[in-house]
């Protein structure tokens, strides 16, 4: 079993279309929704996870990509300028997901994209505004 975590981008029509039961029932694609902003007759945007065997998943992204769904890694939404940060932990408090830790021995501030969901509660609680997220 493999697992992609993806930022969909909808356009208007396919908005209502569903998109996810199709995942699940016609490519046995197990599929977590993280966050969502889903509006009708408006460009929605769905960050999810997707677990199924490799052939499965690339099927079910030639589906998407042919209902004209814009299928993105999310880990290219979140960025950390790391040569400004100093490591002073304010960020890993509100991270809920643990994508932000700093532990010893180094102290050093670690982001695992991976596991973000991009909330964005970590732009704001950075002293430096250093953290950037687009979703
Ligand atoms: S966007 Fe949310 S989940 Fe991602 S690193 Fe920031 S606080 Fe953590
Ligand atoms: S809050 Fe900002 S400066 Fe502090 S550890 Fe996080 S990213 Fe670095």
């Amino acid at each position: 079993m493999a697992k992609r975590r993806l930022v969909l981008t909808f356009p208007p029509e396919v908005v209502e279309r569903p998109v996810v039961a199709t995942l699940v029932k016609e490519f046995d694609v197990l599929t977590n929704i993280l966050r969502a902003q889903v509006h009708e007759g408006e460009i929605g945007r769905m960050l999810v996870e997707l677990e199924a065997e490799p052939e499965n998943i690339k099927a079910a992204i030639r589906y998407l990509q042919e209902i004209r769904v814009v299928v993105e890694d999310a880990i290219k939404d979140i960025e950390l300028n790391e040569e400004s940060c100093i490591d002073c932990g304010a960020c890993t408090a509100v991270c809920v997901p643990r994508a932000l830790n700093i532990s010893p021995p180094e102290w050093k501030l670690e982001l695992n994209k991976e596991r973000c969901i991009l909330c964005g509660f970590c732009v704001d609680a950075c002293p430096l505004r250093i953290i950037s997220v687009r979703f």
